[in-house]
């Protein structure tokens, strides 16, 4: 007789309490304030006296399974069982008991972890996932965020910095990551190649067609065979043909660039939203240490560091020296690709609260 079937199983994020420390559990909504004893420490203290101990410590977004052991080891033995990671990849430990916080901080230092990442410090760079998973990047994200951190190591470990600063980096043009103080994302300069020849095995021609956001993509015969042409002139270069259509190869060793952009923020209970701006294009795509980047990033970072008041956001500094002292101070140069002159953004970019189907 066959079998009883089982019943799916539902996909979805599983539900948070159960992995949850008991004390978060049992105060959950109810807690009163919190303080940062140490870098990498956070202490939060519930309405009914409960306390509980949080230690952050960077790691890299994808964690291999050794990694991910030890981290849980340090967990059971030095921690009470519980972990979670932030957005930005950091781990976080918590402990009900105080006397165990320095026990676990040297445990993780032991283990070439770093402890940081709290109150105003550079936090963990947030990434795309890049080569690993997604089809489109232009870039490997996760070694840009590895070669930064390593020369922002003292800014992550130490509270030097005017206000909290997060930074993300993404791997194409077009789509997650970005929305950062500091936002170091992919800038192609040059049109997509297409390789005629395999365009009508491998696209579908009107899904690619509808995908540019100019209308710079129509259908044409090449060879005799059915294929796509691009009017260059209209193309801005934003990589989003590649994805449905392979053939359509925008990737460049030379052409495939770097953009920082500066200044944006999430609107929060106290703020509006601010939008990031372009400080710095072309900059070479250069693994595996992407030096000029990090050269770029680093001097942004002093200068903030060493004109912004006490808890302005760099958002908030910019906002008060204004954009033309910001290029002054930082020594970046404002060129003409800083000025945003394209026409057809009033007709095809949605700037308006209207919405439209
Ligand atoms: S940023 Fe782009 S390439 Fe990177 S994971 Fe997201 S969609 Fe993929
Ligand atoms: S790169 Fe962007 S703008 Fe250029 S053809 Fe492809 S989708 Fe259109």
């Amino acid at each position: 007789m066959a079998q009883e079937m089982r019943s799916p199983i539902e996909s979805g994020c599983p539900d948070g309490f159960q992995y949850m420390h008991p004390v978060m559990r049992k105060n959950f909504g109810q807690w009163a304030y919190h303080e940062d004893p140490q870098p990498g420490v956070l202490v939060h203290v519930a309405n009914s006296g409960d306390k509980i101990w949080t230690v952050r410590a960077g790691t890299q977004r994808i964690l291999d399974v050794y990694t991910l052991r030890e981290l849980c080891d340090i967990g059971d033995k030095f921690g009470d069982g519980y972990i979670h990671f932030t957005i930005r990849s950091n781990i976080e430990y918590q402990v009900a008991d105080e006397a165990k916080v320095e026990p676990l901080i040297k445990a993780l230092t032991d283990a070439g972890y770093i402890v940081g990442g709290t109150r105003n410090s550079v936090a963990m760079l947030s990434h795309t996932q890049g080569w690993l998973h997604c089809d489109i990047p232009g870039t490997d994200a996760s070694g840009v965020v590895k070669s930064m951190m390593d020369e922002l190591i003292d800014e992550f470990k130490e509270w030097n910095m005017p206000n909290r600063v997060h930074m993300t980096t993404s791997c194409c043009q077009i789509n997650c990551g970005g929305q950062g103080d500091i936002a170091i994302n992919v800038q192609h300069t040059k049109p997509p190649k297409i390789n005629h020849d395999l365009v009508s095995n491998v696209c579908e021609r009107p899904s690619v067609v509808a995908r540019c956001p100019v209308a710079a993509i129509r259908p044409a015969m090449v060879n005799g065979k059915p294929s796509l042409e691009v009017d260059e002139k209209k193309c801005i270069c934003c990589g989003a043909c590649f994805p449905p259509c392979p053939p359509m190869q925008i990737n460049d060793a030379e052409h495939s660039k770097l953009a920082i952009w500066v200044g944006g923020n999430h609107s929060n209970a106290r703020g509006k939203p601010t939008f990031q701006k372009l400080v710095a294009s072309g900059i070479p795509n250069n693994p595996p240490r992407w030096p000029e980047a990090t050269a770029v990033v680093k001097k942004i970072l002093k200068t903030y560091k060493e004109d912004a008041k006490d808890w302005e956001r760099m958002n908030d500094w910019v906002e008060r020296i204004g954009w033309p002292r910001f290029f002054e101070k930082t020594g970046l140069p404002f060129t003409k690709y800083h000025i945003d002159n394209w026409r057809g953004a009033r007709a095809s970019l949605n700037a308006s609260t209207h919405i439209r189907f």
